[in-house]
C-alpha cells in the first residue's frame, strides 16, 4: 500500500506543487487566482468544483489575511477533501447473503482496464479470504476469455467461460453465477463485454446480464471501470453507462500514469456514486481502495 501511495503521489504532486507555489505568492491577484483555476482544470476537477474550491480559498485568504504556505496548505487540503467526501461508503459487497454469493458486475469500454481490474480485484478479496469465482462474459473480444482464465490461474481461483467465440453473455453470466452457488463462492465477479459501436446493443446487454443474474442471486455491485486519462470522453461514456445500468462503484484505472486526479471528484458529483477502488499499473497488486485522505494527501503533501 505505501508502494501505491508513492506511486499516486509521484503523479499528482505536481499539481499539488504548481497550487501551493501560487497559493503562497502572497498579494493574490486577479491572474493569479485564474492561474490556480487553469491549474485545478488540468487535474480534470470540473468547472464546478474548480469554482468552488476557488470561491471557498479566496474566501479564507481574504478573511485571514494570510499567505502562510503551511495554513493555505492546511486550507487546500481541507476544502479538497470535502469535495472527495469522505462520507460515502465505498466498501466492496462481497460477502454471501441468505446462502449465496454476492455478484460483481464489472462494466466499461474496451481498453479501460475491465479485465485486469476483474483480475486484480479477485486478488485482493482472495488476500481478504474470501472464496472468488470468475465469469468471462466478454464472449465478443476472442482473447478477453483467455485473458481473463490466465488471471484467475494467476491469482488461483477458477474462471467460467464459453468455448464458443459469441456465445451469449447472458448464459456465460449464469453459468458462472450458478458455479458459484455450487461451490458455496463468497463472490462471483463478471467480466463484461465493453464493445461500443453498438451502444444500444451494449446497453440491453447488460441489463439481460443483470436481470438473468438476479434469477440466482443478488447483484450486489456493478463497477463502472473508468480510464483516468480520457477526460471529457471518458466523463461522457461513465454517464452514458450510469444512465442506463445501476452503477454502485466506480473503479479509475490508470491513475498512476496521470496529473489528472480531480477526475475523481468530478465523475462522482457526475454520476452520485462513489470511487471505490483505483488502478495504479498493470501487476497483480496495482489495485487500492480509494482512500480519500491518502489521495488528498498524495495531490498536497
Ligand atoms: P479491457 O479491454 O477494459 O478489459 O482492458 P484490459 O484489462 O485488457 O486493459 C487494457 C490495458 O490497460 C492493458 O494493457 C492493461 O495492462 C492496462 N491497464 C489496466 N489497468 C491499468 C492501470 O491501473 N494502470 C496502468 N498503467 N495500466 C493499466
Amino acid at each position: 500500500l505505501q508502494r501505491l501511495r508513492a506511486r499516486l503521489a509521484r503523479s499528482n504532486t505536481a499539481i499539488g506543487n504548481a497550487l501551493l507555489a501560487l497559493l503562497s505568492r502572497g498579494g493574490l491577484g486577479e491572474e493569479d487566482w485564474e492561474e490556480v483555476e487553469d491549474t485545478l482544470l488540468a487535474s480534470d476537477l470540473g468547472v464546478e468544483a474548480t469554482e468552488e474550491l476557488v470561491a471557498s480559498l479566496r474566501r479564507q485568504v481574504a478573511v485571514d489575511g494570510t499567505s502562510d504556505p503551511v495554513q493555505v496548505k492546511q486550507w487546500l487540503h481541507d476544502d479538497l477533501l470535502a469535495l472527495v467526501d469522505p462520507s460515502m461508503d465505498r466498501r466492496i459487497a462481497a460477502s454471501r447473503t441468505d446462502g449465496l454469493p454476492a455478484v460483481i458486475l464489472v462494466v466499461g469500454v474496451n481498453g479501460t482496464g475491465k479485465t485486469t481490474t476483474v483480475g486484480k480485484l479477485a486478488r485482493v478479496l482472495v488476500a481478504e479470504d474470501k472464496d472468488v469465482l470468475l465469469g468471462a462474459a466478454d464472449t465478443f473480444r476472442a482473447a478477453a476469455a483467455d485473458q481473463l482464465q490466465t488471471w484467475g490461474e494467476r491469482v488461483g481461483v477458477p474462471a467460467v467461460r464459453s468455448d464458443q467465440e459469441g456465445a451469449d453473455p447472458a448464459s456465460v453470466a449464469y453459468e458462472a453465477t450458478k458455479a458459484g452457488i455450487e461451490m458455496e463462492s463468497d463472490v462471483v465477479i463478471v467480466d463484461t463485454a465493453g464493445r461500443l459501436h453498438t451502444k444500444r446493443g451494449l446497453m440491453d446487454e447488460l441489463g439481460k446480464i443483470k436481470r438473468v443474474v438476479e434469477k440466482l442471486a443478488p447483484v450486489g455491485e456493478v463497477l463502472l471501470v473508468l480510464d483516468a486519462t480520457t477526460g471529457q470522453n471518458g466523463m461522457r461514456q461513465a454517464e452514458e453507462f450510469a444512465r442506463e445500468v445501476a452503477i454502485t462503484g466506480i473503479v479509475l484505472t490508470k491513475m498512476d500514469g496521470t496529473a489528472k486526479g480531480g477526475i475523481v471528484v468530478n465523475v462522482q458529483r457526475k454520476l452520485g456514486v462513489p470511487v471505490k477502488l483505483i488502478g495504479l499499473g498493470e501487476g497483480p497488486d496495482d489495485l487500492a481502495p480509494f482512500d480519500p485522505e491518502a489521495f488528498v494527501s498524495a495531490i498536497v503533501g
